[in-house]
């Protein structure tokens, strides 16, 4: 299976794992536009970084499909937690591969205004959001490439998916687009 490779700076990696475990800088919450948790990783993200986060997370005013807003990690190991919101998905939408982009490259840009090296990913939008995991993942994977190429700052951005049929997807996605992209290498 491909899980390792390089685009410019930054190592991409992929891990079967619960997110909430990962001692990145920072960690992804696939939220709701409601910020006040839910389901899925949400629900398990609120659970380990305990009621502060909710707390803090009332205070950001929601956030837009396709955003994502920071708050701090409290009893996580990661310092902070990015809440990105996907798109609920519709087939042939043009609308949702563009905001499922955009909830990755908002993550990043929001977490390169910190003092964030490291950051880990759920797949975004694949859980209760019913998004297709084979047309996801080649998305998430583009999106971080293309984020990387221009801003070094990442030394690792890690995705952590939780079951085996997610990993398989990623670690296909990534093979195809190793072949396809110059600017990412093997490093497995
Ligand atoms: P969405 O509403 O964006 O679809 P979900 O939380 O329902 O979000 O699912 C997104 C992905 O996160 C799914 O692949 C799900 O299996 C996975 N997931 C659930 N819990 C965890 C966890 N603790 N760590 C990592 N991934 C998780």
């Amino acid at each position: 299976m491909q899980t390792r490779a390089r685009s410019s700076q930054t190592i991409i990696e992929l891990v079967q794992g619960d997110i909430t475990h990962q001692d990145t800088d920072a960690i992804v919450n696939a939220a709701n536009n409601s910020l006040l948790g839910g389901g899925g990783v949400d629900g398990a993200i609120h659970r380990a970084a305990g009621p502060q986060l909710l707390e803090e997370t009332r205070t950001l005013g929601g956030c837009e499909t396709g955003d994502a807003k920071i708050s701090r990690g409290y009893r996580l190991k990661a310092r902070y937690v990015v809440h990105a919101v996907g798109p609920v998905y519709r087939p042939n939408h043009p609308d949702v591969p563009r905001l499922l982009a955009s909830a990755y490259r908002r993550s990043l840009e929001v977490a390169a205004e910190h003092d964030i090296h490291s950051i880990a990913f759920p797949s975004i939008s694949t859980g209760v959001y019913g998004y297709p995991v084979a047309q996801a993942a080649p998305i998430a994977i583009a999106t971080v490439c293309d984020f990387a190429c221009s801003n070094p700052q990442f030394e690792i951005v890690r995705f952590v998916l939780f079951d085996s049929g997610t990993m398989r997807a990623f670690a296909d996605a990534l093979k195809h687009l190793i072949a396809q992209r110059p600017d990412l290498t093997d490093v497995s």
